[in-house]
């Protein structure tokens, strides 16, 4: 395949990302279900979007300036998406992270040039929580902003301006529904409202993990958590800036153990190595594709590659340590 050439690197390759149709999932929904590869994204997940937008919105602001500082809380995709537009664009990247979290993630945003700055874990109440450390640090550089991707509505602005946009025409308007889980809600909100705005009859399901309080807020207006999950970069507490007035329509809750049959489904029979919360949007879209009926269109996000996680989720004894079923390739076995 040839494509036009591109000049910016990083920056004109973010968005654009294929959509697909997944055959297994369809088969199990009886209708049809299309994955959205945000994987293909040049920092393997759905945050560069965020990150583009957060960084381009300081610059008109005027609160970012040649040769600035983007400082953010944050351990996951979106340092990783911050760290490679702030290189494309001549900017430095601060990120303060939880010092429990994976030696991988910690490589991965040293390698991509970020400057780590490591704090104890703790409770959000408590003022050394990585998301006020990182506010400060923001406040006491000279030069810097903080991206503040949860409350900072750039972020789901990228996804009214370029998801939602690329999903109407990829699916030539002709599509009943959307879902995703949410963390920061940026995906889930600036897509519902995106495609709200062409197709108001379009329904928006929000796919919630386990151990999250947005299933709960949706169905009967009570902000709360019930059991855990150890899928990464999903799973709200609150609403965030980015969900205020989100156009949720119906919601479901997805189990790791569900979507772990979609990650290894996809991966086994389709080709397409994935995140847990690719597999868990999956496992929702079938639900949204149950519930809207045979015929129906319905489309989710493929979020971040699978090879973020090789030494969790394709990791037998991480799995067994979780109580997780282990893929059966990984013991030897067919899968
Ligand atoms: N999946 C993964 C792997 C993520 O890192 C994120 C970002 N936190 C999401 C899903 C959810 O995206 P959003 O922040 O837009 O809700």
């Amino acid at each position: 395949m040839t494509g036009a050439p591109v000049r910016n690197a990083s920056l004109d390759l973010i968005g654009n990302t294929p959509l697909v149709l997944l055959e297994g999932p369809s088969e199990a929904a009886g209708c049809e279900i299309w994955g959205k590869c945000e994987f293909a994204n040049p920092g393997a997940s759905v945050k560069d979007r965020a990150a583009l937008w957060i960084i381009r919105d300081a610059e008109e602001r005027g609160e970012l300036r040649p040769g600035g500082t983007i400082v953010e809380g944050t351990a996951g995709n979106t340092g990783i998406g911050i760290a490679l537009v702030a290189n494309a664009l001549g900017y430095r990247t601060v990120i303060v992270m939880p010092d429990n979290q994976s030696r991988e993630k910690m490589d991965t945003l040293r390698a991509l040039r970020a400057e780590l700055v490591l704090v104890p874990p703790t409770k959000f109440a408590n003022p050394g929580h990585f998301v006020h450390t990182s506010r400060r640090l923001a406040e006491e550089t000279e030069g810097a902003v903080w991206a503040n991707q949860f409350d900072n509505t750039a972020n789901r602005k990228a996804h009214i301006e370029s998801t939602a946009e690329e999903l109407w025409a990829q699916m030539e308007g002709r599509i009943d529904g959307f879902t995703c889980a949410a963390g920061t809600g940026g995906t889930i909100a600036g897509v519902g409202m995106g495609l709200k705005a062409h197709d108001e009859k379009i329904t928006v399901a929000l796919t919630d993990p386990h151990g999250a309080a947005l299933y709960n807020y949706y169905a009967n207006g009570e902000l709360r958590a019930e059991g855990s999950s150890v899928a990464e970069g999903i799973g709200q507490g609150r609403i965030t800036a980015n969900l205020e007035g989100a156009p949720i329509d119906t919601q479901f809750r997805i189990s790791d153990e569900e979507g772990l049959v979609w990650v290894r489904r996809l991966l086994a029979e389709e080709g397409l190595c994935l995140g847990l919360s690719s597999g868990i949007n999956v496992a929702g879209a079938i639900e949204l594709g149950r519930k809207l009926g045979p015929g129906s269109r319905i489309a989710t996000i493929l979020c971040d590659t699978g090879f973020r996680y090789l030494s969790s989720l394709y990791n037998p004894q991480w799995l067994e340590a979780k109580g997780l079923p282990v893929f059966p390739w990984l013991e030897g076995k067919d899968g």
